[in-house]
């Protein structure tokens, strides 16, 4: 194997060898091997210069024939330039092909930099978000995207989820963005056309309300017509019987129509925040209390209220009221008789809290986060007779929701369920009671 270095040595040894001699035969072996020393270091600067100036010219893949230990560092330095030389390629092919496949995706992709400016984007993007090449790039992603929601959601930093939102003139597309934080400090801004989904959605929200609209009247008619006749005293037991079964379905199916109804309008506001209206929770809870104090009565269960007065709270007040009364109907309605219910209302440094815990049947881990789903049942029987729609949680979350808040559930199979709403400390007005 070649090995420059030991070239390199016999070279030099050579030289001080020849010196030597030299030297010894014409009698002034110091001056001889300093002249063999100094040739030896003016050859050694020479070959220096040469490689100097290969490197200086660039033409590195072109290697210059060197001699002993240049020859060695050419030849390593060539080495090098030829495997940066194939890695530059090789990252080239991968970027060439990244922007051939996120050129021919249906999605806009956008390549953002540290301050979300405009680094690249693929022809869906100046299709779908009507971006301009090459005057965007550089150009901030919110001044050109400027609708509330995407803002809001930028402004956020929470980018787990998607936001959907109206684009295009008189907003006829609608628009699904998610923002993927990657790299150093880098996003890739992915956008899909969900204006097809969108629309049969809104076609299947806008037909149940229909439906559910067109339902309410022949059965208020029906309602009505079935209560007089329940109340003619000459009709004999068996009719009796029937009429009261038949009151029984109605006021279930309306009860069933009037939750469709509620769930379709909360639906419709679905991404729009509640109004943050000054309510007077204590007093709507209340309200909510006597409103479902017959459910615990009747079962005569043990009711045990904490409500702080002095806590207001930024909302919609039918909303969390239907939110709160279902919330209390599920506690009475899934707890055997005689037990304990507790309703408790308070704040920490988290937020306001609504709380309901019940000492009844408990609900199986394995259900708790199917729960919010509409028509979702554990049991499908005790909840309609117990005079459940399946839509009451469902109802809760959205109304949650749109108050940017949420529901936390706890449970234990046979012992009892906790269900609690946290409200944001930003919706909470704390009254000074004693004022
Ligand atoms: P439903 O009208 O059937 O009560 P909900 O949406 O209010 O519908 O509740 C969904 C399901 O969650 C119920 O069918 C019931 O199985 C369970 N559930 C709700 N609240 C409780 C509770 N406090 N204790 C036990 N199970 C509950």
């Amino acid at each position: 194997m070649y090995k420059p270095w030991s070239v390199e040595i016999w070279r030099l040894a050579g030289a001080l060898l020849a010196g030597l001699i030299i030297g010894g035969l014409l009698g002034a072996v110091a001056w001889c091997l300093f002249a063999a020393v100094l040739v030896y270091l003016g050859w050694q600067a020479y070959q220096l210069r040469r490689v100097y100036e290969w490197i200086r010219s660039g033409k590195r893949s072109d290697p210059i024939i060197a001699s002993g230990i240049w020859d060695g560092l050419v030849y390593e330095l060539h080495r090098l330039h030829q495997r940066s030389r194939r890695r530059k390629k090789k990252i080239a092919k991968l970027i060439r092909r990244f922007h051939e496949s996120s050129a021919a995706m249906p999605d806009a992709t956008v390549i953002l930099g540290q301050t979300l400016e405009i680094e690249w984007f693929n022809g869906a993007a100046i299709e779908l978000l009507e971006l301009r090449l090459p005057q965007d790039i550089g150009r901030r992603i919110t001044n050109l995207l400027r609708h509330p929601s995407f803002l809001a959601y930028i402004e956020r930093g929470d980018y787990r989820e998607a936001v959907e939102f109206p684009a295009g003139p008189d907003h006829q597309r609608q628009l699904n963005a998610r923002l993927v934080p990657y790299g150093n400090k880098q996003f890739l801004l992915s956008v899909r056309d969900v204006t097809r989904l969108y629309r049969l959605e809104k076609m299947r929200r806008d037909f149940v309300a229909n439906v559910s609209h067109e339902l309410r009247t022949p059965l208020t008619v029906i309602s009505g017509y079935l209560e007089s006749l329940s109340d003619d005293p000459e009709l004999d037991a068996q009719w009796q019987h029937s009429l009261a079964v038949m009151r029984s379905q109605s006021d279930r199916m309306q009860r069933l129509l009037e939750d469709l109804l509620t769930l379709a309008r909360l639906e419709t506001h679905e991404n729009e925040q509640a109004p943050r209206h000054a309510l007077d929770i204590p007093h709507l809870l209340d309200q909510v209390l006597a409103d479902t104090a017959w459910l615990t009565e009747e079962r005569q269960q043990a009711l045990c209220v904490d409500i702080d007065r002095g806590l207001w709270l930024k909302g919609a007040s039918s909303e969390l009221h239907s939110a709160f009364a279902n919330l209390l109907s599920n506690a009475a309605r899934y707890t055997p008789n005689g037990g304990r219910i507790s309703v408790r209302w308070y704040a920490d440094e988290k937020g306001a809290h609504f709380e309901v815990e019940d000492t009844g049947i408990g609900i199986a881990a394995q259900h708790i986060p199917r729960l919010t789903e509409r028509f979702y049942r554990v049991e499908s029987g005790r909840s309609r007779d117990s005079g459940g729609t399946g839509l009451g949680l469902a109802i809760v979350k959205h109304v949650l929701g749109r108050h940017e808040a949420s529901l936390r559930i706890e449970s234990t199979l046979g012992k009892g369920s906790r269900f609690i709403c946290d409200f944001k400390p930003e919706r909470v007005i704390v009254q000074d009671l004693a004022a």
